[in-house]
């Protein structure tokens, strides 16, 4: 099951489950729109990947029998920060970002 990260691990922007602007990477790591696109340029600070919206999870278990939704597997509420600095991060995204994804 996707964890869903309460906030950007870069700027620190809350994002909730319902928020459009969540991007995770194929580990999860998660950032907002914004940061995505000015300041990794889809290049994920830890593993190099892409990113791609994050899916909302739905509030009610439509299926109840199932016990999903967001009442039976809530958001994480621990907050990430990347461990990277900023410089590091530029770095690192200036020697990828250049490839594709489906590239790297
Ligand atoms: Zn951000
Ligand atoms: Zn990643």
């Amino acid at each position: 099951m996707l964890e869903l990260r309460p906030n950007c691990e870069l700027c620190d922007k809350d994002l909730p489950p319902e928020a459009a602007d969540a991007r995770i990477c194929s580990y999860e790591c998660t950032y907002c729109t914004a940061c995505v696109e000015q300041i990794l340029f889809n290049v994920c600070p830890t593993c190099g990947g892409g990113f791609a919206p994050r899916p909302i999870r739905p509030r009610n278990a439509w299926r109840s029998e199932l016990r999903l939704g967001l009442a039976n597997h809530p958001a994480s509420i621990s907050r990430v920060h990347s461990k990277f600095s900023p410089e590091d991060i530029a770095s690192h995204v200036a020697r990828i970002r250049h490839l594709k994804p489906n590239e790297r």
